[in-house]
């Protein structure tokens, strides 16, 4: 029989902060086990930053899963929690609702391919549980009563709930939402944050001739390394350079690292591989080939940028070139004209630019461009296996805001479902045993 609540009802029920992926799963899961739910956002609508993933296709998950594709100060917490709703689940979640999904080599989406499946999915399992969608509130602050029930204060107004769920997200990608009220929601209940850092976004450098390589794109390999030319990340695919630095996925993915280790005072080297898939005896030997084949069918004024051009695209053979030792001037006919051993070591100096260009990392674009948070609350103080605060009973988190953030690939998606799916049954056993006691 379909529950009816009443406004007592919701009063004695639990109060979701955040009505993004983590919010909007533990309210589902919350509801479907008899509590009253209301979930408050400052948007209008809920779920708006979910609607931005994956390129508004969301890739909702990965089918491939290990604690290698997440960073947390306490991964064995993390691991659990992940463990509680898996990959499989979330997937189950989906179809049970009628998802078709799509498997790229392990990343999920919906098969529609719009990330609106995904959000209306949430809402509409909410709404079917009566759960209240409350758009447009924008709460100030969060407290606990001395009855042991919480208020949730908006300007000039008050709810009051038995349990709560934080679900406010982290810093990052302000234009849906979110700008770290999370954070000090939860230090208000003297939980300790791990400075949050933006992760999943761009990085600067300091200013280096392959800006004016600006929107080039091209397959390669970035590195970091530490002063001690030690390896901290590594990471392959399409890489984009631009006018103050370099971005695309397999940037992103080395970005926390790289932000985390500024943050701790060391410097940061990344190393870009322009042509990681041949060895630098390859690309000597390729070299050689089409400088030579440029010599015998060019006109000899030609200038070696339009060889190399063969390779790589011309503002990027310029600047390769330049870099190797101002070369990008030279015509064939001066190439032709060198001794045989001065060729080699052209060669040899423009093969160690392709596969070791060195830039001096100098920070990142921002929480505004970042995709999501590295840093937030802490999980070691934290009950995780109910997401919840030891010292403030009926008082869970779930989602961004905690210190746990994962690669590109539906990692950070998985991480809210997970732990807003352990936060939701956990705030409603918690609801049932108090009002049983009431
Ligand atoms: C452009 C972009 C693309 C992304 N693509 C992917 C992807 O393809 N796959 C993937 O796994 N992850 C992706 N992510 C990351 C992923 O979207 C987030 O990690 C995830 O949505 C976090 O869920 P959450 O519920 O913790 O927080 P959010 O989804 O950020 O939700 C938090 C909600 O809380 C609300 N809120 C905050 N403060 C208040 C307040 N004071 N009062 C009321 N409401 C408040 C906000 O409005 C927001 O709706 C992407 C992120 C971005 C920005």
């Amino acid at each position: 029989m379909e529950q009816v609540f009443d406004k007592k009802d919701y009063d004695n029920g639990i109060a979701i902060v955040g009505g993004g992926a983590s919010g909007l799963m533990a309210a589902v899961i919350a509801s479907s086990c008899g509590a009253a739910v209301r979930v408050f956002d400052r948007n209008a609508a809920m779920g708006a930053k979910i609607l931005a993933t994956g390129n508004g296709r969301c890739n909702f998950t990965n089918t491939k899963q290990s604690m290698d594709y997440y960073h947390s100060s306490d991964p064995k917490e993390a691991e659990a929690v992940l463990g509680r709703f898996d990959a499989r689940s979330v997937c189950r979640f989906f179809h049970d609702r009628g998802v078709v999904t799509l498997n790229r080599d392990g990343w999920m989406y919906p098969k529609s391919q719009t990330a609106t499946t995904i959000r209306d999915t949430l809402t509409r399992a909410a709404l079917k549980n009566q759960v209240k969608l409350l758009g447009n509130k924008e709460i100030r602050s969060v407290t606990r009563e001395e009855d042991g029930s919480y208020s949730i204060h908006l300007e000039g107004f008050s709810y009051k709930a038995r349990a709560v769920i934080l679900a406010a997200g982290g810093s990052a990608s302000k234009q849906h939402g979110t700008c770290g009220d999370g954070f000090s929601f939860a230090r208000s209940f003297g939980l300790s944050v791990k400075k949050p850092l933006p992760a999943l976004v761009p990085l600067t450098v300091k200013r280096d001739p392959l800006f004016h390589a600006a929107g080039v794109r091209i397959q390669g390999r970035v590195s970091l390394l530490n002063q001690e030319e030690k390896r901290l990340a590594t990471m392959e695919g399409q890489l984009q350079l631009t006018d103050y630095g370099i971005s695309g996925i397999p940037v992103f993915g080395v970005s926390q690292k790289a932000l985390r280790s500024l943050e701790d005072g060391i410097s940061v080297i990344a190393k870009l591989d322009l042509l990681p898939e041949l060895s630098s005896g390859e690309t000597v030997e390729q070299l050689e080939k089409i400088f030579l084949a440029g010599i015998r069918y060019d006109p000899l004024d030609t200038g070696l940028s339009s060889v190399l051009a063969g390779i790589f695209p011309e503002k990027l053979s310029h600047v390769l070139l330049k870099k190797a030792g101002n070369y990008e001037k030279m015509p064939l006919l001066a190439l032709q004209e060198m001794e045989e051993e001065d060729f080699h070591q052209f060669i040899k100096k423009l093969s160690k630019v392709i596969h070791h260009y060195r830039l001096t990392v100098t920070g990142s674009r921002g929480f505004d461009q970042a995709q999501t948070t590295s840093g937030g609350v802490l999980l070691s103080q934290l009950d995780v296996s109910h997401m919840a605060d030891p010292n403030h009973p009926g008082l869970f988190l779930c989602g961004e805001l905690l210190d746990v953030d994962g690669v590109c690939g539906g990692y950070n998606l998985q991480w809210a479902f997970s732990s807003g799916y352990v936060a939701g049954l956990s705030a409603s056993l918690y609801i049932r045993e108090i009002n049983a006691y009431d």
